[in-house]
């Protein structure tokens, strides 16, 4: 499992996907949804939405809900 870089908090499968897509691919330390959020200086609800988004566009990155 692993943590958050900035809060140490759980990290999902989303969180690492969303700091991937929007941070850097090759990213091997990941912040949680919050922390990207406080870091782009946006509502955590934008961070969703993007997330939404992304899955929407079948982004392999994220673990598509339904298959
Ligand atoms: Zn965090």
């Amino acid at each position: 499992m692993s943590c958050c870089m900035q809060c140490g908090c759980a990290l999902t499968s989303d969180d690492i996907a969303i700091h991937r897509k929007l941070i850097s691919r090759e990213a091997t330390v990941y912040m949680c949804k919050d922390c990207l959020a406080h870091y782009f200086s946006v509502d955590i609800s934008k961070v969703d939405e993007k997330i939404a988004q992304f899955k929407r566009q079948g982004c392999l990155l994220f673990e598509q809900d339904s298959p």
